[in-house]
């Protein structure tokens, strides 16, 4: 096989993977139309590759002009393609400019396939033999070209102006990201294209001898703004990285500080245990050191003691998930085990503040997509709020409601917290989920943000209803579902009353 050939079906090959790897990302991501552009220059390329050795081996005028004909489809796509591909890629040049380099190109390729042979020649006369790499291949010898040609001439004339002015105006916006790509359009685009178009109109009125190509171009600029979104995908991904690291890190020093806001209560919710459990092995070893040991009782004592030892475990547990510094990971979860996780850390610190805690948990909860440590997270700012909200009420008035309960319309479970404290002023609507914004004297203003940045990364919504709607703060998020399971709408009530969280009292 001769060198040419060999070289231009690589080029094609190529062509089509970048192709076909362009239309991968666009199917992924159908918003970023850079990638749907160069999936259609990759195309546009391949296919001008085959007509261009169609021409090459044409045996004689009409057969070129037949390959030729054809050969202006895939390079006025390839043409289209790039001034859209630097429109999105740029997001600068004169609109209207773009429009009509596009009208002007569609116009010469409509109008080849109404005339013969084609739009530039109103006759192939002859073909003459010149040598591409070595290889002797088919040229235009002598022809007659059409008054038509000074139209594809303007038309081309206008794609250079406007790839021009995309370039230079996001050159002179500054900053060396702007220049870097008007330099790498200017560079892979733009100054082939001039040196191309130069070529073919020398080759077309018959300065030069040669073979028409516009392979190397269109290949060269497809894997130049190949490059150039590679470098980009690359460095989104860091950004994001970044991005995903800070929250981490922010929503870590949160859960530091809400757990240091709990750290009282829940010290004086470790001591009972530890206390009960100090008295009860004094107890079994006054059993043991007696003449005859009760063993029922001593059994007893030491259940008690397992007993406190799991409680106590289990805080201990809770709150070092929270120390730990933890990106996202959705995995399937029972948002009941989040409720419970925080209630455990939370219910001392209500107690102690004469709030009710109520859990309205909807039995057979489909199981949600989440994380365990920012769902938790989520919970217990809007828990740690509604506490503070409801500190004005008297004694009596203070509780607060956290609901469960999926919604199979939509396939999400929405999770509901309810208190009764002065809900949200109206003038504060716009406020409360701004970051740092905040109305209590030690507040960091974190809280809403992040809870909202949590639930929208969990594909859901939180939100709360206006104060008009009902008494207190009423906040919902909810979570997308992961499995089918079966529902029952009948709610099950859990009161702090119902569920003990005292320690078990020590044996006298
Ligand atoms: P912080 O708790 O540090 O103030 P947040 O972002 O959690 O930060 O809350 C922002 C503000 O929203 C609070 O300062 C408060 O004014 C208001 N807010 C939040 N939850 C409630 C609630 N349940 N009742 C009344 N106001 C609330």
């Amino acid at each position: 096989m001769e060198i040419v050939t060999i070289l231009w079906s690589l080029g094609a090959a190529v062509a089509i993977v970048m192709a076909a790897v362009c239309g991968g990302l666009w199917l992924i991501e159908p918003r970023d139309r850079t990638t749907l552009m160069l999936c259609i220059l990759g195309v546009a390329t391949a296919v001008s590759a085959y007509l261009e050795f169609g021409m090459r081996h044409s045996a004689t005028a009409a057969e070129y002009g037949e390959w030729l004909r054809w050969y202006y489809l895939p390079s006025g796509l390839a043409l289209v393609s790039m001034v859209l591909f630097v429109h999105y890629y740029l997001g600068t040049g004169r609109v209207w400019l773009m429009y009509a380099a596009i009208f002007a190109r569609s116009v010469v390729v409509v109008v080849n396939f109404l005339v013969h042979p084609n739009f530039g020649f109103s006759e192939i006369v002859s073909l003459r033999s010149v040598s591409l790499f070595g290889e002797q291949v088919s040229a235009i010898g002598v022809a007659v070209s059409s008054e038509r040609q000074w139209f594809a001439v303007a038309s081309m004339i206008l794609l250079i102006a406007y790839l021009t002015d995309a370039a230079t105006q996001r050159w002179l916006k500054g900053g060396w990201e702007s220049r870097r790509k008007a330099l790498a359009v200017s560079l892979g685009i733009l100054v082939p294209l001039l040196c191309t178009t130069m070529y073919g109109y020398l080759l077309f009125f018959g300065v030069l001898q040669g073979a028409l190509s516009t392979l190397p171009w269109f290949l060269g600029a497809l894997l130049t703004m190949a490059y150039e979104l590679g470098r980009d995908v690359i460095l989104n991904r860091r950004a994001r990285l970044e991005l995903a690291e800070a929250r981490a890190q922010l929503a870590q020093v949160e859960r530091i500080s809400v757990l240091g806001q709990l750290a009282s209560t829940l010290a004086h919710e470790l001591a009972q245990p530890l206390a009960a459990t100090s008295a009860n092995v004094d107890a079994a070893l006054t059993q043991i050191g007696g003449k005859k040991p009760d063993l029922e009782e001593l059994s007893s004592i030491l259940r008690d003691i397992g007993n406190d030892h799991r409680r106590a475990s289990k805080i201990i547990n809770r709150m070092r998930a929270l120390f730990k510094r933890h990106s996202i990971e959705l995995k399937p979860l029972s948002v009941e085990d989040v409720v419970q996780d925080v209630a455990l850390l939370i219910r001392p610190e209500a107690t102690s503040k004469h709030v009710v805690l109520d859990l309205l948990m909807q039995p057979g909860l489909p199981l949600v997509f989440g994380d365990r440590v920012h769902l938790s997270q989520v919970l217990l700012n809007l828990l740690m709020n509604s506490l503070h909200a409801v500190q004005c009420r008297p004694l009596d008035a203070r509780r607060i409601t956290v609901e469960a309960r999926a919604n199979d319309a939509k396939g999400e479970v929405e999770v509901t917290v309810k208190d009764s404290g002065p809900g949200i002023p109206d003038s504060l609507v716009d406020e409360v989920f701004k970051p740092f914004f905040t109305t209590k004297s030690e507040g960091m203003g974190i809280g809403l943000a992040l809870s909202r940045t949590i639930i929208e990364v969990h594909g859901g919504r939180l939100w709360f209803e206006l104060a008009a709607q009902q008494d207190g703060a009423v906040f919902h998020f909810t979570l997308r579902r992961a499995a089918e399971r079966a529902l029952n709408v009948e709610t099950h009530f859990v009161s702090d009353k119902n569920e003990s969280l005292v320690a078990s009292p020590p044996r006298a």
